[in-house]
C-alpha cells in the first residue's frame, strides 16, 4: 500500500509539546513516533506543516533563502522510519 512512497519524501513537522522541528521519512505519514527531544508521543502529518523544512514551495509569499535553510535544517532533527512500528 505504501509502495509509491518515494523513499527520499521527508515530512517535516512540529512537536505540539515542545515545539522541536522534525523530519521523517513519508514512509511514516500517520504514524505514531516519539519526539526526539521531549519524548512525546507524536503523529506524523501526511504533509508538511507551513514554516518547516519540506514545507510546500509556493505556499508562501517568501521562499526561504538559502540562510533560512539552513537555520531550519541545524535545528531540525530527522527520526527514521522503525520496523517495530
Ligand atoms: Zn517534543
Amino acid at each position: 500500500m505504501c509502495a509509491q512512497v518515494d523513499a527520499t519524501t521527508f515530512l517535516s513537522f512540529v512537536c505540539k509539546a515542545c515545539h522541536q522541528e522534525i523530519e521523517a521519512p513519508a514512509g511514516m505519514a500517520r504514524r505514531e513516533a516519539e519526539c526526539p527531544a521531549c519524548g512525546a508521543i507524536i503523529e506524523v502529518p501526511d504533509t508538511s506543516e507551513p514554516g518547516t523544512i519540506w514545507a510546500k514551495a509556493g505556499a508562501e509569499p517568501d521562499r526561504p533563502t538559502n540562510e533560512q535553510v539552513d537555520a531550519m535544517k541545524s535545528r531540525t532533527i530527522r527520526i527514521e522510519l522503525n520496523d517495530q512500528w
